[in-house]
């Protein structure tokens, strides 16, 4: 009972942390420094000087959140 009770906290465990770190991908232009959500109408245009990130690395490289869709 006991083992079955440790394998309930465990996955518990894991599915919390898991989805904590979940990376949030935003859709980064490098060339005007600007970050979109993937379903933002000027990601999807954005198909030569943008690339997939995580949230925090788009910040991280000077990105400042699209006007539009809010990052
Ligand atoms: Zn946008």
């Amino acid at each position: 009972m006991k083992k079955i009770l440790a394998a309930i906290f465990l996955f518990f465990m894991l599915f919390s942390t898991s989805s904590a770190t979940l990376a949030e991908i935003v859709v980064f232009n490098w060339k005007t420094l600007k970050y979109h959500k993937p379903s933002c109408q000027w990601a999807k245009k954005c198909t030569q000087n943008c690339t997939k990130v995580d949230k925090k690395e788009a910040i991280k490289q000077g990105g400042k959140p699209c006007k539009v869709c809010g990052g």
